[in-house]
């Protein structure tokens, strides 16, 4: 079968990184961005990421938003990372609590039960754990849900990391969202590389790339919703058959 228009092998990666830079503080509107740590152990197994494979930490800067994200894509490859969640949690700005978020997630291999509990306690939203590798991961990312969810999380709060675009398959992918639903757990579908903005058919073709951020949205709605808000949208729209809603047939019964 012809593939698609690949992309140049020799073009420069699509990276929007402070790699080489001092730390990242930055604040926008409300919201405050750290960085605590670079690096990370697989970096140089997972070709799809910018991440170094060489260490450093940050301290914790002054705080000045109740709402702070952390951008690290590894923070748990930090030795000290227990304590440094539990100390955020005691932090206050003008009095008040702080809600954090870890943006880019977590590995779950890295993930324990105390690190969920202290995340928890210390006001954590939305974790994240990502799911890049294979279908076959599977039983175990079952397991850091229930981690999650055993420290107080809902289930639809919890989000899963899913790259596409990469040599995960498009089928696989598309296994992976059925188990997600099962699991009532949302999608963060990453496109390889550089986002959907910047990302061209490298894996995968384009209509793979564009059907599976129809489906992921879709996804999140149903987990969220627990029904189709948006029934004139159909996720399965490329595929042959009738479709009663789009025909506007009526059904009784
Ligand atoms: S994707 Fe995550 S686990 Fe893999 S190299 Fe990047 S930071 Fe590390």
């Amino acid at each position: 079968m012809r593939q698609q228009l690949l992309a140049p092998k020799d073009r420069k990666p699509i990276a929007r990184t402070t790699y080489g830079g001092p730390q990242y503080v930055a604040v926008k509107g409300n919201v405050q961005r750290i960085e605590l740590h670079r690096g990370c152990p697989w970096a140089k197994v997972h070709d799809f990421c910018y991440e170094p494979f060489e260490h450093e930490d940050f301290p914790i800067p002054a705080l000045t938003k109740n709402q702070v994200q952390i951008l690290d894509m590894n923070f748990l490859a930090r030795k000290d990372a227990l304590d440094i969640i539990k100390e955020l949690g005691s932090k206050r700005v003008n009095g008040r609590v702080v809600h954090y978020e870890f943006i880019c997630g977590i590995h779950f291999s890295l993930l324990t039960q105390e690190i969920a509990n202290a995340m928890k306690k210390s006001r954590f939203v939305r974790p994240r754990l990502a799911w890049d590798g294979s279908f076959a991961d599977q039983k175990k990312i079952k397991d850091s849900i229930k981690v999650f969810i055993k420290a107080g999380y809902k289930r639809n709060d919890i989000m899963l990391f899913m790259i596409v675009n990469w040599r995960i398959p498009y089928t696989e992918c598309l296994r992976k969202l059925d188990v997600m639903k099962v699991w009532n757990v949302k999608v963060c579908d990453c496109c390889y590389d550089g986002g959907y903005k910047h990302a061209v058919p490298e894996y995968w073709t384009l209509e793979e790339m564009k059907d599976i951020r129809l489906k992921c949205r879709k996804h999140n709605q149903l987990v969220l919703f627990g029904i189709d808000p948006q029934p004139s949208i159909n996720q399965y729209r490329s595929m042959k058959g009738v479709d009663i809603l789009d025909k506007k047939v009526m059904v009784e019964g």
